[in-house]
């Protein structure tokens, strides 16, 4: 699966979060001599701290995950015409050492870098939207 709009809303829904808790902060701020509002805003605050941590750990999942989907295949020989082969990871014809490739390196490799071709098998161009 392939899909850049979920890092887009992650980064999205951390920058309300990080609004949100400067919120909190200046409502701290403004309340000297209210101990009971200070604890239900402290609160407000743990919370907030809470949910924008979580958003980080699901970005850095993401992240994570998108730079483990398609992986390089160095080619039979140095000198191979068609270069080294880009697959989807965990594609079944793949035989030799391999190293992961971020999504970009690897829309990059099967459009548009001779020294790199898409296995025929796996098809990772289709999964990076490209035309096959
Ligand atoms: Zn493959």
């Amino acid at each position: 699966m392939n899909d850049p709009s979920r890092v887009d809303f992650l980064r999205f829904l951390e920058r309300v979060q990080q609004q949100d808790l400067a919120r909190t902060h200046r409502w701290l701020a403004g309340v000297a001599n209210d101990p009971g509002r200070i604890d239900h805003l402290r609160f407000l605050e743990r919370v907030q701290q809470q949910d924008l941590a979580r958003t980080h750990r699901w970005l850095a999942e993401e992240e994570q995950r998108r730079a483990q989907q398609y992986v390089v295949e160095p080619p039979i020989h140095r000198h191979h015409p068609e270069g080294a082969t880009v697959h989807r990871a965990g594609c079944t014809t793949i035989r030799r050492d391999i190293r992961p490739l971020s999504t970009e390196h690897a829309r990059f490799a099967v459009e548009k870098d001779p020294m790199f071709h898409a296995c025929e098998d796996c098809k990772p161009g289709e999964a990076l939207g490209l035309e096959t």
